[in-house]
């Protein structure tokens, strides 16, 4: 069973309106699936927590958190001292067992695709992969404490995004929505309220 959607056959979150609008086919998992967040650096255990629990509670399936801690060499850019997004996403379908599992690689390092400065985070919705970077989201690196609540506020609204966008969602107009756009922190800070409800009832259809 397929259904049609309009969609980004691939987001990247750093800049917008690139305009490669293409139909492609999404096939629709009902079957009880699993999320698996796959930590490809070290992770801070609040960040994890956090992500779990809310990922769980949004998209309302179980979500598994595994470590893969090897090296990132491989993505490696040392012309752009940065590392390559796609590679990841190439890497992280490997660990798919399941066709309908959602695979997003979470990873400190900052990363790029092709023409863009940087990605916040990555989807490629054919495979249900996607990468997420926590490395400009966390903005005083000495003071993590003191900030916790805020990078993890920031960590779970582009973690929502890319996973809305493995279950067919795509960008949203509403300001506040997390599948709006986002090419700089305070347009992640400002993206507070959740999904909207246009989001919410999509992401229910495709749930
Ligand atoms: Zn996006
Ligand atoms: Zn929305």
């Amino acid at each position: 069973m397929s259904q049609n959607y309009d969609i980004y056959l691939s987001y990247n979150e750093a800049m917008v309106n690139q305009g490669f609008n293409i139909r492609v086919f999404l096939h629709r998992t009902k079957s009880m699936h699993k999320i698996i967040i796959v930590l490809l650096s070290e992770i801070d255990t609040h960040f994890t927590d956090a992500l779990r629990q809310n990922i769980e509670k949004t998209f309302n399936h179980p979500v598994e958190v595994r470590s893969k801690i090897n090296s990132l060499e491989y993505a490696y850019d040392p012309i752009r001292d940065q590392y390559k997004s796609p590679f990841l996403l190439s890497r992280l379908k490997r660990v798919k067992r399941s066709p309908g599992d959602k695979i997003m690689g979470v990873a400190d390092v900052d990363l790029y695709s092709p023409g863009y400065d940087f990605v916040y985070g990555e989807a490629d919705v054919n495979a249900g992969v996607a990468t997420l970077s926590i490395n400009r989201l966390i903005t005083g690196e000495q003071d993590i404490p003191s900030n916790l609540n805020l990078y993890i506020d920031r960590i779970i609204r582009e973690a929502t995004h890319e996973i809305g966008h493995l279950y067919g969602l795509v960008h949203c107009s509403d300001q506040k929505c997390v599948m709006r756009t986002c090419t700089c922190v305070p347009e992640v800070d400002a993206a507070g309220g959740g999904l909207c409800n246009t989001c919410m009832e999509n992401l229910n259809n495709n749930l």
